[in-house]
């Protein structure tokens, strides 16, 4: 049994989940949670599959606030969204928000997805980097540094999103100084903001990783500058919703962290023991 008892990323059919939002609460439940965080993506005017139609967001709110009066006093449900670099919405109606960047954006005006089809990014590196895979790492760290620093969402979201295709690809030597300089210089400034680290394990649940994201080093200088770390699960299938929680709270106590943040069953933040 896993101490997080909670993910403040989840996605439903309300975007490109497979579990409706009922489901995945009652699942969360069963589970024993003391909060359930939706977090669809946020509407956005490109790739319509993948985030909550617009005229489908005032649907989404109800839906979920109904679903927290339901499960009040039992575990608390949170409205949260995932809001894209892209995204043409506002976060302001919600309990929280992620900061997320999915994309790159071409001259031509369109939209590469970064965690997409390995192909599509591949391509991308051929025909805007030089073939270069660091100077994407480069260009997606500046992004998502950028975004958080004038967003300043709760959460950072999957900060190390590159890791995922080029696990296929093999674009960037993850362990090379070039690399860890860009993603430490793109994280460094985000302390300040007060935002929370997420260590995200849905890539483990879709058998794309075995390891979280963000990578140990990026976790362990989070840590040594005093910044504050939520795990969770970027579930989009409610039999994954705690998946390998166990994994990333032992790397957390390996890398000196005693206690992590989710969403309270009473405050909207609260520290747990990870020990
Ligand atoms: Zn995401
Ligand atoms: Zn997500």
């Amino acid at each position: 049994m896993s101490l997080t008892l909670s993910s403040a990323h989840v996605h439903t059919t309300f975007c490109d989940g497979k579990t409706p939002a009922p489901d995945m609460a009652k699942t969360a439940a069963g589970l024993g949670f003391v909060s359930l965080g939706f977090s669809s993506h946020a509407p956005q005017d490109f790739d319509p599959g993948y985030c909550i139609p617009p005229d489908r967001e005032e649907e989404y709110k109800a839906q979920i606030r109904a679903l927290r009066q339901q499960y009040e006093g039992r575990m608390t449900i949170y409205l949260g969204i995932e809001r894209d670099h892209f995204s043409c919405a506002s976060p302001a109606d919600y309990d929280y928000f992620l900061s997320a960047v999915h994309y790159f954006l071409k001259p031509d005006g369109h939209h590469t997805p970064i965690d997409g089809r390995p192909e599509d990014l591949q391509s991308y590196v051929n025909d805007y980097c030089g073939g270069d895979g660091l100077q994407m790492a480069r260009q997606y760290f500046a992004m998502l540094r950028d975004d958080v620093l004038e967003m300043k969402p709760h959460i950072i979201a999957h900060f190390d999103l590159v890791r995922k295709n080029n696990a296929v690809l093999h674009l960037i030597d993850e362990e090379s100084p070039a690399y860890r300089r860009a993603a430490l210089d793109a994280l460094r400034p985000l302390r300040e903001t007060n935002a929370l680290l997420e260590v995200n394990t849905g890539a483990i649940a879709r058998k794309k990783l075995s390891t979280p994201y963000p990578a140990p080093f990026l976790l362990e200088a989070w840590r040594e500058w005093g910044g504050e770390v939520i795990v969770n699960s970027d579930c989009h299938d409610a039999q994954y919703l705690d998946c390998a929680f166990d994994e990333a709270e032992e790397l957390l106590r390996s890398l000196g962290y005693a206690h992590a943040v989710r969403l309270g069953k009473a405050e909207k933040w609260e520290r747990y023991s990870l020990l």
